[in-house]
């Protein structure tokens, strides 16, 4: 079968570093334990887990060693509690989730209502709630109900958003009339360029396959763009998971990966993929 992979793909400079990060940290200390998954693949956690990494998902349950601080960041209370009790930070924060912890503070200092539009439940929104007073999600249009009119509100984004996504929210802002509006970019280049890439090649090809962690915010995001411009869109973290009858009648196939999806389950994917023949007879 024919196979295209889109230009941009795989992993992203601040998941690579967190994993860098955690390999190191690894080698060197005895102790190591990871706020929350370090990133939503299952293949990389397990990986990691072998080596040693133990995640935990509250600090509570951490009385000695190393914390690993993930890509997606963590609350100014979580990282106060780890100094507070003696254990060693490694802080693999993404440099661009610390720059929207460091705009949602100096929203703040200048008396904007810093609102953050995003999945409140994401954990690098809930660390830049943590990251600043009186931060507040807005998923969507009903969410601005509670605020006032008089407010002066400093806008950001989830750097894994689509910019259609904040853009459409951004508009719902405005007919609200608030008082005064600062809005300030946040999205993340490299997840756009992969939701650019990902988008170009799904119009180009009879079926569009999306690699990656079924929690994870970005591979979701490309998945549900891609299904926009190419019903026959398919989510997978790996070969093993597809069903081969999708394959039926298709000639070319285009698969692009999410910011946390590792380069050997892309490589294997395609591997397969390429050297499937559309003429088997489908299982
Ligand atoms: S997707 Fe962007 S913001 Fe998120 S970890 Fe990767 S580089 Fe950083």
């Amino acid at each position: 079968m024919k196979v295209l992979l889109a230009e941009k793909c795989g992993f992203c400079p601040g998941v690579r570093n967190a994993i860098k990060l955690a390999q190191k940290t690894l080698a060197e200390e005895k102790e190591v334990y990871c706020l929350g998954p370090i990133i939503h693949n299952e293949d990389v956690v397990r990986r990691l887990s072998e080596a040693g990494l133990k995640t935990v998902s509250s600090i509570d349950e951490v009385h000695s060693g190393t914390v690993l601080i993930r890509s997606h960041g963590a609350t100014l209370e979580e990282l106060d509690k780890i100094k507070r009790k003696g254990l060693k930070i490694v802080d693999a924060t993404c440099v661009l989730v610390k720059r929207v912890q460091q705009i949602a503070r100096t929203l703040n200092e200048e008396g904007y209502r810093a609102i953050i539009v995003g999945d409140k439940n994401h954990p690098e929104v809930k660390a830049v709630v943590g990251s600043a007073p009186d931060v507040r999600v807005v998923a969507g249009p009903n969410d601005l109900d509670n605020l006032s009119t008089n407010e002066r509100l400093g806008v950001i984004c989830q750097t894994t958003q689509s910019p259609d996504y904040f853009a459409e929210t951004v508009a719902a802002i405005l007919k609200k009339g608030f008082l005064e509006l600062k809005i300030i970019n946040t999205l993340c280049r490299e997840t756009m360029a992969r939701q650019e890439a990902a988008v170009k090649l799904c119009r180009q090809v009879d079926v569009m396959f999306v690699l990656g962690g079924l929690h994870s915010a970005n591979t979701k995001k490309l998945a549900e763009l891609c299904k926009k411009h190419n019903p026959q869109t398919f989510h997978l973290q790996n070969w093993q998971e597809l069903d081969k009858r999708i394959l039926s009648g298709k000639r070319t196939a285009g698969v692009t990966a999410g910011a946390s999806t590792p380069d050997w389950v892309i490589e294997d994917f395609v591997r397969h993929l390429q050297e499937y023949s559309p003429e088997e007879p489908a299982l």
